[in-house]
């Protein structure tokens, strides 16, 4: 089962998505998504949305600007396109840790943002599947990630929750739980203390 993550580890908002009709797409239809990141309080740094090899690099016309593809091992092909700059090469492999550029407004764009097309078996315009659903679906299928159960500390008194572990790190149950109560995270790295300080 191949897992998928949003393509930002900071944070972003969601622009444009799949499906919405206008004149200015050829096919008369958004098929990706836009996300926006730099702007938003984020690095506008690009992940892969799954692991995979990078297949191609700006092969699909100017429109998309700077843009590559990569290939995951479902057979799935995801697109990233208006980068500012790409810092990985065709045929390299890539993990969720490797920073495929940034994002930027580069080729048919308005401003800073990514778009992100997810394709099944091979490149085909129009895309036909929206990548936000795509990854929602994948996300939850998490009988692959292993579940560690923290002690973390709600205003000084201990609470075990559930944290997903994976590629390293077991912050992403912790985020949504930090958003969900309004709170502010601290991790000691020493004692290795988790603490979620309310805001006022
Ligand atoms: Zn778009």
């Amino acid at each position: 089962m191949v897992i998928y993550q949003y393509p930002f580890r900071s944070k972003f908002e969601f622009g444009t998505k799949y499906g919405v009709k206008g004149e200015k797409w050829s096919c008369g239809y958004h098929c990706g998504i836009d996300l926006k990141s730099k702007n938003h309080g984020g690095d506008g740094l690009v992940y892969p949305i799954a692991p995979g090899v990078v297949e191609s690099i700006n092969a699909h016309g100017n429109s998309y600007g700077r843009h590559l593809c990569i290939r995951h091992n479902d057979g799935m092909v995801s697109l990233y396109a208006h980068l500012e700059f790409i810092t990985v090469n065709r045929g390299q492999q890539v993990a969720f840790t490797t920073k495929l550029g940034r994002e930027g407004t580069t080729g048919n764009s308005t401003g800073v943002h990514l778009h992100l097309e997810l394709h099944q078996d091979k490149y085909k315009y129009p895309a036909k599947i929206d990548p936000r659903q795509w990854i929602e679906d994948h996300l939850k299928e998490v009988e692959d990630l292993e579940i560690k159960k923290l002690t973390v500390y709600v205003d000084g008194k201990p609470k075990v929750i559930d944290a997903v572990f994976q590629e390293g790190t077991n912050y992403i149950k912790l985020r949504d739980f930090a958003e969900v109560l309004g709170s502010q995270v601290k991790y000691d790295n020493v004692t290795e203390r988790i603490d979620i300080i309310k805001k006022k």
